[in-house]
């Protein structure tokens, strides 16, 4: 293991997820900040099952847009931690928070690198389903990371008929509330591309773009508006390459919706096709 408990210094809390609480620590004898997610041995045994559920992800994971694990501190009193490097910006809801909207230019940056991070995880056979700004982290050097992989899926075959409501369900596509597309034709992996879809236009327009400004929506509303409303789009005055992108992501048939291996060669985010411009 890459660093025992006794060896570990906590610092600060960083964050309370469902069920667990992330700290930043020190490593005492290298200095060295890591994040720190523990969940109690007395906690109930869904938030049980999500942490053993990231850890296995995080074990098979090795990407540069994945956030990195150090090690698993399995400790005799029951509780359970995962040792993650530290991204010391926070997340994408704490830099839209403090610093108010990004620019096309960030979010086609912030988009190129969590689309290379789908495309590692759809490869290896993961769907991230909870894909929002809260949990993309952020360092210094505006280096993007999929964090919390708690109600994640690995798909043992290619289709899979579960498509059970998990996840915050204002970033769900409108194909994962249809009893329809069980087995078939679900394809689990162009949920994540919606969320991505919704989590630009949210970190552009500063607020979540399916319910106006300020409004906290129920779910109901929020499921009719998914289901039955026109996807939701950029206001006027941005470019043609923004402006397709979001639609390539946000087609609310999802065999039309682009893959991320697809979409990491649009225009928007693939610089070769922008300075040839
Ligand atoms: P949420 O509902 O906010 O997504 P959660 O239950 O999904 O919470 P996490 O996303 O894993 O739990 O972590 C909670 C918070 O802790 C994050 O929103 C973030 O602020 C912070 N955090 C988690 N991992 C790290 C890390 N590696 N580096 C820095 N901060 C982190
Ligand atoms: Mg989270």
């Amino acid at each position: 293991s890459a660093a025992a408990a006794t060896d570990l210094e906590k610092l600060q809390v960083l964050g309370h997820g469902n069920g667990g609480t992330v700290y930043k620590v020190r490593q005492k004898r290298s200095g060295v900040a890591y994040a720190l997610k523990v969940v109690h041995g007395d906690s109930d045994p869904t938030v049980r099952r999500q942490i053993f559920r990231e850890m296995e992800i995080l074990r098979r994971t090795d990407s540069p847009y994945i956030v990195h694990c150090h090690g698993i501190l399995d400790e005799s009193c029951g509780d359970i931690a995962i040792l993650m490097e530290y991204m010391d910006a926070g997340t994408l809801d704490s830099l839209l928070k403090t610093n108010g909207t990004l620019s096309e230019t960030s979010l086609s940056n912030i988009a190129r690198q969590v689309l290379n991070g789908l495309t590692y995880l759809h490869t290896h056979k993961i769907i991230h389903r909870d894909i929002k700004p809260s949990n993309l982290l952020v360092n210094h050097n505006m280096e993007v990371k999929i964090s919390d992989f708690g109600v994640s899926k690995i798909m043992y075959r290619t289709l899979d008929p579960c498509n059970s409501y998990v996840g915050t369900c204002a970033y769900m596509s409108p194909e994962r509330f249809d009893p329809d597309s069980h087995g078939g034709n679900y394809n689990g992996y162009a949920g994540d591309i919606w969320s991505l879809g919704l989590t630009m236009l949210e970190l552009y327009m500063g607020h979540f773009p399916l319910m106006p400004p300020g409004q906290r929506p129920d779910w109901a509303t929020l499921m009719c508006a998914i289901c039955f409303g026109e996807p939701p789009s950029l206001p006027e005055g941005v470019s043609e390459e923004f402006r397709s992108f979001i639609e390539c992501c946000l087609q609310k048939d999802s065999t039309k919706r682009w893959t991320a291996s697809q979409l990491l060669s649009h225009p928007f985010v693939c610089s070769d096709a922008k300075s040839q411009k």
